[in-house]
């Protein structure tokens, strides 16, 4: 593109926040939408970010869904058809394999549809518990699924002990769901590290590689991308160990209060109540 991002960003607010970033890298839930509903504000907000050529990759933790699917909620929530996509932790942790693997490896695929399919995706062979005995696995990664079983959280448990490659998505203890906070792929993970003495590699929020992926996808340098999210510990955490701007919302699970308790590697660039930030004049968090 020849185009300068100064010719690219001139209908956005004079001042707003977001025409010193060529792209956003924009956690979900919490600062999108809280559970099925979307935060008031939020989609308006990046359909106009969009449009002024601003690029956006929505970037989730949560293995278990595909990103078609994900994407497939965000149209229904009015997010317009393009100029966006979806990383997940799934997409980061096969990246990390095919980087590592010879292509067509096979990988155990523990968790949602999702880990399967991002395997599969990067050129890696998805195998799964009950093929075990004809296939040995070269890695494997452990996502979150709603339909993960114990079989399959003690293979992984068996495989780690034996030194096999083993990496998780996430390391969330929890996720919300309409009835309350229910096991999170950390969860998961601690229970099988009950069983062995190694640890996985993580990929996702809080460590820098999903955001490294989103920024790939992206194509923009590290100065002018910039990171939204709602959680200090996970999403401000993760912007600051990949060295990306970020902007801390609190339209989800973190507050004001933990911003101002927060350790130096918690600490976002900018704060505001909403999305609704990114076209307002920037505040700076400290
Ligand atoms: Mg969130």
């Amino acid at each position: 593109m020849s185009a300068t991002s100064e010719d690219l960003h001139t209908d956005l607010p004079t001042g707003s926040l977001v025409a010193d970033y060529d792209g956003v890298i924009c956690d979900l839930d919490g600062v999108v939408y809280r559970g099925p509903a979307a935060v008031p504000g939020a989609v308006d907000t990046l359909n106009e970010v969009v449009a002024e050529g601003v690029g956006l990759v929505f970037a989730t933790n949560n293995a278990s869904r595909p990103p078609e699917e994900v994407a497939e909620h965000l149209r229904e929530l009015g997010v317009d058809g393009s100029g966006w996509s979806v990383v997940t932790s799934s997409q980061s942790a096969a990246a990390y394999l095919a980087q590592r693997l010879q292509p067509g490896a096979p990988v155990l695929a523990v968790g949602g549809p999702g880990v399967a399919q991002a395997l599969a995706e990067a050129g890696l062979v998805p195998v799964r518990v009950s093929e075990l005995a004809d296939t040995p696995v070269e890695a494997m990664v452990q996502g979150l699924g709603v339909d993960v079983t114990w079989r399959e959280l003690a293979e992984v448990g068996y495989l780690a002990q034996r030194g096999v490659t083993w990496v998780a998505t996430n390391l969330d203890l929890f996720l919300p769901t309409a009835h309350g906070p229910a096991p999170g792929n950390g969860a998961l993970v601690a229970a099988v590290r009950t069983t062995t003495t190694r640890t996985p590699h993580v990929t996702g929020k809080p460590g820098a590689a999903l955001f490294e992926l989103a920024r790939t996808r992206l194509g923009t340098s590290r100065a002018r991308t910039l990171v939204c999210g709602d959680r200090l510990d996970t999403d401000i955490a993760g912007a600051n160990a990949a060295r990306l701007d970020s902007l801390f919302v609190l339209s989800g699970a973190s507050s004001l209060q933990d911003l101002a308790f927060a350790a130096g590697h918690e600490r976002p660039t900018y704060v505001a109540s909403d999305l609704t930030g990114l076209l307002a004049p920037a505040v700076n968090s400290s």
